[in-house]
């Protein structure tokens, strides 16, 4: 991989923990518990449980995206980074951009 290419994987990694961030901090307002029947009316209340229930899931992913984003920008300084875990071979730079924590090519995933 060239040092561009390196570059530019950094500026995506990073911009992409800070939408994660912002997105992390936006499902842990969703996901407060909700209030009870008459606060808000049973239908409405049941709406609001559904979607706290999306979005339950939907931050455990962002989490774990976070996660693996931040280990993928610690691993980005290693000599190996880019290189298939399994075959060796220099993993697509459009599948890195796409996933930037794969430590395989698409021939070994
Ligand atoms: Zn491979």
């Amino acid at each position: 991989m060239t040092k561009q290419e390196l570059n530019e994987l950094r500026e995506i990694i990073e911009r992409r923990i800070e939408e994660t961030k912002e997105e992390i901090a936006q499902l842990k307002e969703l996901t407060k518990p909700v209030a009870p029947d008459n606060a808000i009316g049973r239908l409405s209340r049941m709406d609001a449980i559904n979607n706290k229930t999306i979005n339950e899931a939907s931050l455990r992913e962002n989490k774990s995206k976070f996660q693996k984003l931040e280990r993928a920008l610690e691993r980005l300084g290693e000599e190996q980074f880019g290189d298939c875990s399994k075959c060796g071979e220099s993993i697509a730079f459009g599948r890195l951009k796409i996933m930037p924590w794969t430590t395989r090519c698409v021939r070994c995933a």
